[in-house]
């Protein structure tokens, strides 16, 4: 009897939770549904400022620095929309106009001149090298400890390369 009383319970336990996922979702639906209804209504808050706000008439500075970005946006919008009626209206090359199209030499051009640079960065890799060795280990050319900066501590001397 026990047993069965377990399986029961499973069963039940495993009804409830699919009941439970139901009623979750539901109510998650519910609160994007009304967090729409907030947007819009954001939406409408926002259209009713930026009325104002062409109209001379938002006298709050802080709505009115976020309309004047609105503003510029819509500038930017208006400028991409022109960029897109370009590319829509472009039409594609003739056979004609092809032939005439080759100045691809032109493109060949800039490409050689930004190759022949590279030899100059490759002279500094050989300088660090140099370099480094001296200020990795100077020693103080009195008392010959190895200092951690260029001058000795205790005698105020410039410390000399390390001589191996
Ligand atoms: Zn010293």
């Amino acid at each position: 009897m026990g047993f069965m009383d377990k399986l029961g319970s499973a069963a039940n336990t495993a009804k409830w939770k699919a009941d439970q996922q139901m009623r979750i979702m539901k109510v998650q639906n519910s609160i994007r549904d009304v967090e729409k209804q907030v947007n819009a209504q954001k939406a409408a808050l926002a259209d009713s400022a930026m009325d104002l706000y062409t109209q001379g008439a938002l006298a709050d500075e802080r709505l009115g620095a976020i309309c004047v970005q609105i503003a510029q946006l819509n500038a930017q919008i208006s400028g991409l929309n022109e960029n897109l009626h370009q590319v829509q209206s472009e039409q594609p090359p003739s056979e004609g106009a092809a032939a005439v199209a080759p100045p691809a030499p032109a493109y060949t051009a800039p490409a050689a001149p930004a190759y022949t640079p590279p030899p100059a960065p490759v002279a500094p890799p050989v300088q660090p090298l140099e370099a480094a060795p001296q200020p990795a280990v100077l020693v103080c050319p009195e008392c010959g400890q190895v200092l951690k900066g260029k001058f000795c501590p205790e005698h105020g001397v410039a410390g000399v390369p390390a001589q191996a």
